[in-house]
């Protein structure tokens, strides 16, 4: 018999299928990793067929091992491999390297046993929680098992902290142990999880996703409506089927409030794709999915190459993050991958979210997926009453802080109460809008309708469409104010002025910097689920699906930066932002306040996001879109050229151009704008980019 064989090199030249031959009496099938003679040396490679003989004249050579006990890919994802391959102009071994994780190629890891963790024999558990009440997380990992009997080690570290249950060891408390094939299945404790009777309008839409095997659904609810119960339902009914689901969630979604909640649904049959885990745990995780162990896999983006067999459904919730296309190569939407891999195996896909993308609910109302809408919160909880503030009264009124009246005084109340605030400082992008404090004005291109951006560097501001340059501003052209203000704010400095006048209140914040660590912000979130602090002051980071029940007040800062962004997502961006920022107050029954600070209260987009009026901003929208014909009405195609030398990326460019232009010659109609210029970001890494 002969395999072929695509080797783990990442080479155009070897982008092809090579022949080897399956020794005698070896039964080396589809989907198998190899270790094969290539040029002068042993390389690994994937077998992605098997055939009786070759067309090769010559004599093949021989496949010199397996690397798996069973073949690590099944038919089904060597398919999808060949289809990412076609779709994203990626080597075929670079599209094969997604589907296993990094650490099982070369061997880096080998580890066929998994640590368990239980309760040593002996222990008082009444005396030693109380020992532990200044140990929080000890204590309830120690609760933890004494509720489930045992547990994996790499979900307590992710749950509870790798440092917690180390602590736990050292005091004799609880003992780590291996076991190899023969473990005992891990208990998990049914109904751990508050059962729900789910509402009238849940049902609707589960029993709707239940019918409909194999369709495409978006599922539109507002925030606290329950998506999470029906993702869970629709996983049972998965599961009752004997097929398996994967669930994406946004990375900094994956916080251990979700993981605690699915593996007390799932127990054993979940598996936790996480960066957070170790390698040796990533891959135990993984070949838990793959030899049928587990059935669930709940990770990122690269969840969506879970090796599960005989699937059934596909998750992706919170569908409008960015974080779901991959930004280095191989580059793919997880979106696309997703559609692929349900058309291959007939499985359900669910997109969820409270505010989806322009273009999820244009294909939705066109038919092309099936348009599932929660419209009330859980127990009609009303949305948090949103103010508006206009910043530029304050101005007038002399206050120059960034913080309003109104938002001090809501501050001290809740405060007052008890209850929690969070503060969102608006920084997306790399440097901020040029903007008048005194009247709002924002600087913006002459011929592009776009906000400029301000250079440091260069001390210019400019537009990141067409590349034209303007002179920074000393006085607003509108008012002759000189407050003008060129940079963002920081958590740091927003944090500093609130201390001086709430020094008793206790902060966490949330930024780049918090967060640099993995697990940074899964322990900033859980600190302030449990009370640790009165106010959290963050970024964009603070908006994603937690469930703070004592949150009662969200300030956001500058409400309209977002809306200036040079990016034809800009408004669709601010829209989500501030509804999901705004979904994090009053949750539970306590009533919630939103105040958005702004400078433009009268833009249509603040007004929408302020009645939490979905429908009507994507009506408006959608028209911008179609007579702009920005997605779904068109596709913007960067062809970027990356260069070492700027001269030789200059001559790269021009000559990309000139071919280009003869294309756009042809299709003449077909396009709406074609220029060549800098990149936004001139260089990074000392590369020059066009
Ligand atoms: P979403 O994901 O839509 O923002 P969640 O799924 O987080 O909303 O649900 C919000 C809250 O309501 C959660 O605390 C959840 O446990 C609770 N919940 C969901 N469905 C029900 C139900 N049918 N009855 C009671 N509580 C529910
Ligand atoms: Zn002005
Ligand atoms: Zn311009």
């Amino acid at each position: 018999m002969v395999a072929e064989v695509i080797v783990d090199v990442l080479n155009t030249n070897v982008d092809r299928v090579f022949d080897y031959a399956i020794p005698e009496g070896k039964e080396i099938v589809e989907g198998a990793r190899v270790l094969v003679p290539f040029a002068t040396k042993l390389v690994e490679g994937f077998v992605i067929a098997t055939k009786p003989c070759s067309s090769f004249e010559g004599e093949l050579k021989e496949i010199k091992g397996e690397l798996d006990l069973i073949p690590a890919l099944t038919p089904e994802l060597i398919r999808l491999a060949v289809q990412i391959k076609n779709k994203y102009h990626v080597l075929l071994a670079e599209a094969l390297r997604l589907f296993i994780p990094a650490e099982m190629r070369g061997g880096k890891v080998e580890q066929k046993t998994k640590n368990y963790v239980r309760i040593s024999e002996n222990v008082d558990l009444g005396v030693l929680t109380k020992e532990l009440s200044r140990a929080p997380k000890q204590r309830e990992a120690l609760l933890y098992l004494a509720e489930h009997g045992e547990a994996p080690l790499s979900f307590l570290a992710v749950a509870f902290g790798r440092g917690a249950i180390n602590a736990l060891k050292e005091r004799g408390a609880v003992c780590i142990y291996e076991q190899g094939v023969q473990r005992i299945p891990y208990k998990a404790v049914s109904g751990h999880g508050k059962s729900v009777t789910l509402t009238y309008e849940q049902n609707a839409v589960l029993q709707k996703i239940i019918s409909n095997q194999g369709k495409s659904f978006l599922l539109h609810g507002v925030t606290g409506s329950g998506k999470t119960e029906i993702y869970i339902r629709a996983i049972k009914n998965a599961l009752e089927q004997r097929k398996t689901a994967i669930m994406l969630v946004p990375e900094i979604g994956l916080t251990p409030q979700v993981m605690r909640r699915f593996r007390s649904e799932f127990g054993e049959s979940v598996a936790l794709l996480h960066s957070g885990l170790s390698a040796g745990e990533r891959y135990d995780e993984w070949w838990r999915l793959r030899n049928g162990e587990a059935k669930v896999a709940v990770g990122a983006r690269s969840a969506i190459f879970a090796p599960l067999e005989n699937l059934g459904l596909i998750i992706i919730d919170e569908e409008h993050e960015q974080s779901y296309n991959s930004d280095k190569s191989p580059r793919y939407r997880t979106e696309e991958v997703a559609r692929m891999r349900s058309m291959q195996t007939n499985a359900t896909l669910i997109k969820g979210s409270a505010t989806p993308l322009i273009e999820s609910y244009y294909r939705a109302k066109s038919g092309e997926d099936i348009l599932l809408e929660l419209k009330d919160r859980i127990n009609y909880v009303s949305m948090p009453e949103a103010i508006v503030v206009d910043m530029r009264n304050e101005v007038m009124r002399g206050n120059d802080s960034v913080f309003s009246e109104e938002l001090i005084y809501r501050l001290e109340q809740t405060l007052s109460h008890g209850e929690q605030a969070m503060l969102y400082i608006n920084r997306r992008g790399f440097s901020p809008v040029v903007m008048c404090n005194a009247c709002g004005y924002v600087a913006r291109c002459k011929d592009c309708d776009v906000s400029l951006t301000y250079h440091k560097e260069d001390e210019q501001l400019k537009c990141h469409y067409c590349g034209a340059k303007y002179r920074v501003l000393d006085v607003c052209p509108e008012c002759g104010s000189a407050k003008i203000r060129q940079r963002g704010l920081g958590t740091e400095k927003v944090v500093n002025e609130l201390q001086k006048r709430f020094p008793s209140a206790r902060f966490l914040r949330m930024d780049a910097d918090t967060t640099k660590n993995k697990d940074g912000h899964a322990r900033i979130t859980e600190a302030f689920f449990k009370g640790e602090a009165d106010i959290l002051v963050g970024t964009q980071m603070i908006a994603k699906g937690h469930d703070f029940a004592n949150v009662t007040l969200v300030g956001v800062l500058d409400a309209d930066l977002g809306l200036y962004l040079s990016d034809f997502r800009a408004a669709e961006r601010t829209f989500s932002l501030l509804t999901q920022v705004a979904g994090r107050a009053g949750r539970a029954q306590k009533k919630g306040y939103v105040v958005l600070q702004t400078h433009t209260p009268h833009h249509p987009l603040v007004r929408l996001a302020k009645d939490y009026d979905f429908h009507s901003f994507y009506e408006h929208e959608i028209l911008l879109r179609e007579a702009a014909k920005y997605p779904p009405f068109g596709s913007i195609i960067r062809v970027m050229v990356v260069a070492e030398k700027e001269e030789e990326g200059i001559a790269a460019l021009k000559e990309l151009y000139c071919k280009l232009l003869t294309f756009k010659q042809k299709y003449e109609k077909s396009f709406v704008f074609f220029n060549k210029m800098k990149s936004p970001v001139k260089f990074i890494m000392k590369k020059y980019r066009f």
